[in-house]
């Protein structure tokens, strides 16, 4: 990547951006960013999870995955204009309220709707652990893409659910 400066004594570094097919400033670089990954801007889509323009920003730790601010439901992972509870459509909420009583709106009971169960991810964000819960989700994915989709920070995710479920396989042998 190479620093221009067009302007003489201008201190305001250049450079040519890959992704705006232009040569831009490290400010506006920076402000272009910002309104892709913190304001959503569908004007600056292009932005989105780049990571020199996170360098730019300041932001070396930011969340860079492609659906970070995205309105985009956990569960069935459509892209909603209105998230309830800012996590789930409100077809999926739907469903889930028909889970909770046991029968959908027809009264007719549910046979084939997949099971809600409580479910937990744990991750570091920020050099910090942490634990995300859901009382009810569909599969420990929508853990996973509620995360990547709101953390501010780059995540990693913890596998203690793979042990457990291996410690369980260990415990059927016995019998
Ligand atoms: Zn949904």
């Amino acid at each position: 990547l190479v620093y221009t400066h067009l302007i003489v004594d201008s201190p305001e570094p250049f450079f040519r951006c890959d992704r705006m097919h232009a040569t831009i400033s490290v400010t506006q670089c920076a402000t272009m960013w910002r309104a892709a990954n913190e304001h959503n801007s569908e004007l600056r889509r292009q932005c989105r999870g780049c990571a020199l323009g996170a360098a730019h920003a300041g932001e070396t730790d930011a969340n860079l995955c492609d659906i970070h601010n995205i309105n985009i439901c956990a569960r069935c992972r459509r892209e909603s204009s209105r998230l309830i509870w800012g996590n789930i459509c409100v077809s999926c909420r739907n469903r889930e309220y028909e889970f909770a009583r046991g029968f959908n709106a027809r009264g007719t009971p549910l046979t084939k709707l997949k099971a809600l169960e409580p479910r937990q991810v744990r991750y570091f964000e920020d050099g910090r652990p942490q634990l995300r819960r859901a009382a009810l989700s569909a599969s420990i994915e929508e853990l996973i893409v509620s995360t990547l989709r709101d953390a501010a920070k780059r995540v990693t995710f913890g596998f203690v659910g793979f042990a457990q479920a291996s410690a369980a396989c260990r415990q059927m042998r016995l019998f």
